[in-house]
């Protein structure tokens, strides 16, 4: 039974790295009919960021990540949160300290300081604790302690050999054991750190394969010889190759949005950020990059991940995007463009049914064109309000033509006349004054475009029109007229 977890930590908003670990880990356990658990890594207080956990769960059920046991829906080995699970981790760091496999440190953070400077001044390159504390007798470790001086519990790393493991997407790996220090597992609160939770949880929860950042590769000489001294089996391990932007740095904030919720707001689909985190450092084994999420829990494969890092690219994002939105029910994407015509108060927090109707309308003209639920504000702006910008150089470039003043004229004397006011009927009489001036289309339709929306680009003109309505239109092409100037 494949068991796999995303454990975030509650310190920070979640980067969108972070969230194609779950993804991946959520992928895995669906592929092979195994149970996704979201453990909460919250033992950290000091990093602790008000809201992140809130933002982290939303981010999952945002993406349809729905998770066995977990925060909300427990599960038969809760707690999930680390912060209610501090006596395991008390009693198995005493149990490691009885058993001669680690020890309680007295050193005070100015000692450690001290010590650190020192080594910077010898020209370390990293610092490392020097273990001095592991060298103390049981008598002075309980002379320490009766002077009730706080401690921390380290372990005892061995001195020499090696560890190893083979990583599922980077192969065998070793480590040195004498380049990693006497890491500390238990801090002098009584809360354990990363490492010692991480690897009890995983342990007790029955975790088969660990799926994170490659980032965490470095904790591997830690974890493993501390699942040797639990004498516990370890779980599998796949570090994830990381995300990086154009330049082949971390993907940051330089590159555009990272944090998650960003991408939320900014109106990507759900669909489209599934897939597109999917295919951040996997393939499905040939070229397709469309795929359903069907498709891509039954095609999903941890040999298919690459070991390279990912350069990952918004603008591709952006078009995947795009791609999504155009097969989007008509219905369901005006539920998704509503929210944001109304934050940008084009139309109002409660909609009659007329307005409704209006929206229902106009909101599917723009489909072709919308990359973000959140671009229909400014694609949609001339539908709703008189006061939408106006392209000049386009004014210009059409308002000092000759045929000009009489197209107007013509246009709004037939439109006014026309009965039914529908795009057919629109195109067809529009039709007649363009064959009636003796001009190209474009002479009439640019200009009429620039006159109704603003701009040059749009949606089909005869469509806009009808949709627009007949006093609206006949109220701008009258406006439009006072634009006209002599050459
Ligand atoms: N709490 C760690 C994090 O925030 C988990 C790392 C791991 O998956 O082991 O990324």
């Amino acid at each position: 039974m494949v068991r796999v977890r995303y454990a975030p930590s509650p310190t920070g908003m979640p980067h969108v790295g972070n969230i194609r670990t779950a993804l991946f880990n959520w992928v895995f356990a669906r592929r092979h009919g195994g149970q996704f658990i979201v453990r909460i890594e919250d033992t950290d207080r000091a990093r602790f960021v008000e809201g992140s956990e809130q933002a982290i769960l939303h981010s999952l059920c945002w993406l349809g990540l729905d998770w066995d046991e977990g925060p909300e829906v427990g599960g038969p080995y809760a707690p999930y949160y680390q912060s209610q699970r501090l006596e395991i981790y008390q009693r198995i760091a005493h149990q490691l300290v009885e058993e001669g496999k680690a020890y309680k440190c007295f050193c005070t953070p100015e000692e450690l300081e001290q010590m650190r400077a020192q080594q910077r001044a010898q020209g370390a390159a990293a610092t490392m604790y020097d273990r001095r504390c592991r060298k103390l007798t049981p008598a002075e470790v309980k002379a320490r302690e009766d002077a009730g001086l706080p401690y921390v519990i380290r372990f005892k790393m061995p001195l020499e050999g090696t560890v190893e493991y083979d990583d599922l997407i980077h192969g065998r790996t070793v480590f040195q054991n004498k380049l990693t220090d006497d890491f500390v597992m238990l801090k002098s609160d009584g809360f354990p750190t990363y490492h010692l939770a991480n690897v009890v949880d995983d342990h007790l929860m029955e975790v088969t394969h660990v799926m994170r950042g490659d980032e965490w590769v470095a904790s591997m000489p830690r974890h493993l010889n501390l699942y040797k001294a639990l004498g516990w089996e370890p779980p599998q391990f796949a570090h994830l190759p990381l995300l990086l932007g154009p330049d082949r740095q971390k993907l940051s904030k330089r590159h555009g949005a990272v944090e998650f919720t960003d991408f939320i707001r900014q109106g990507y689909l759900p669909e489209a950020m599934f897939n597109f985190l999917a295919i951040c450092g996997w393939n499905p084994g040939d070229d397709r990059e469309i795929l359903s999420r069907e498709e891509i829990i039954q095609l999903f494969a941890i040999e298919r991940i690459s070991d390279n890092p990912f350069v990952f690219h918004h603008d591709k994002l952006l078009w995947m995007n795009g791609y999504y939105i155009r097969q989007l029910p008509k219905e369901r994407l005006v539920e998704l463009c509503l929210p944001y015509l109304q934050e940008a108060g084009l139309v109002p927090q409660t909609l009659d049914e007329a307005t409704r109707a209006y929206v229902e309308r106009v909101v599917p003209l723009e489909q072709e064109k919308m990359k973000l639920l959140s671009d229909a504000p400014r694609l949609l702006d001339f539908f709703f309000k008189d006061d939408y910008p106006i392209d000049e150089a386009a004014v210009r470039k059409w308002y000092g033509e000759p045929h000009i003043p009489q197209m107007l004229e013509e246009l709004i004397r037939r439109y006014e006349a026309l009965e039914p006011f529908t795009a057919p009927e629109i195109e067809r009489v529009t039709r007649e004054v363009i064959a009636w001036l003796g001009v190209k289309g474009g002479e009439v339709i640019h200009p009429t475009r620039v006159a109704l929306s603003g701009r040059t680009t749009g949606p089909s003109l005869f469509e806009m029109i009808e949709a627009l309505g007949k006093p609206r239109v006949l109220q701008r092409l009258r406006k439009a007229q006072g634009w006209v100037f002599g050459r």
